[in-house]
């Protein structure tokens, strides 16, 4: 697999904090605690590469030129519910980050996702868009809120998750191979039921303590 198209995260820090998310004995504020700063640590990973552009700056000593992002032309994009975890970290460290939100759910006849909620903010063909939702399972909804969200045209697409299986990545990779994606692991396989194997159980369950 190229390395363009995926990244493993694999900073100490990052993997020591998926592991406590992973114990099934961590408890929801922990969990969520944990998801908040694994969120920040991953956000800096895939602003890496933004452009910078020169400002003035006057210190106590002189003037000088420095850098600075333009951080309201990113839009960080919530896949409903469980990408509303990781959006918060990552709100913290781009706190001028636009938002939009995508509502899928699979249909349990044909086992496509259908959309129930998509609202951007404006001028998306102008903005950066970091789609986040914590677990690329089958990738079927990830690759079609990216479909979605390619007909508003925005300057660039990435994917960031906490998880993702082998299979969820290859789907991504054919049908957008030209989404990079962010990850903190890449686990063994999917089971019978879309869950990640061994992965860390429903991310919306331990994030939301609703099971
Ligand atoms: N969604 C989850 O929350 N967990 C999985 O393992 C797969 C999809």
């Amino acid at each position: 697999m190229p390395d363009k198209y995926i990244t493993v995260v694999t900073h100490p820090l990052v993997q020591h904090k998926l592991t406590h998310m992973r114990d099934e004995r961590t408890p929801t504020p922990e969990f969520r605690r944990l998801l908040r700063e694994l969120s920040m640590l991953l956000a800096y990973e895939v602003t890496r590469d933004l452009p910078v552009k020169m400002i003035e700056v006057k210190t106590p000593i002189e003037r000088m030129s420095a850098p600075v992002v333009d951080d309201k032309k990113i839009t960080l994009v919530s896949i409903l519910r469980a990408g509303n975890g990781l959006l918060e970290g990552i709100l913290e460290l781009i706190p001028e980050a636009r938002v939009g939100h995508i509502g899928l759910y699979r249909d349990p006849k044909t086992l496509n996702p259908v959309e129930y909620y998509f609202k951007m903010p404006p001028n998306m063909d102008t903005s950066d868009a970091i789609i986040v939702d914590p677990m690329l399972a089958t990738g079927h909804s990830a690759a079609a809120a990216i479909t979605r969200l390619k007909k508003l045209s925005p300057a660039s697409i990435k994917f960031v998750c906490l998880l993702a299986s082998p299979e969820g990545i290859e789907v991504l990779r054919n049908q957008h191979p030209d989404v990079p994606i962010y990850t903190a692991a890449v686990d063994e396989k999917l089971n019978d039921h879309g869950y990640i194997v061994p992965g860390l159980g429903d991310a919306g369950d331990r994030i939301y303590g609703t099971k």
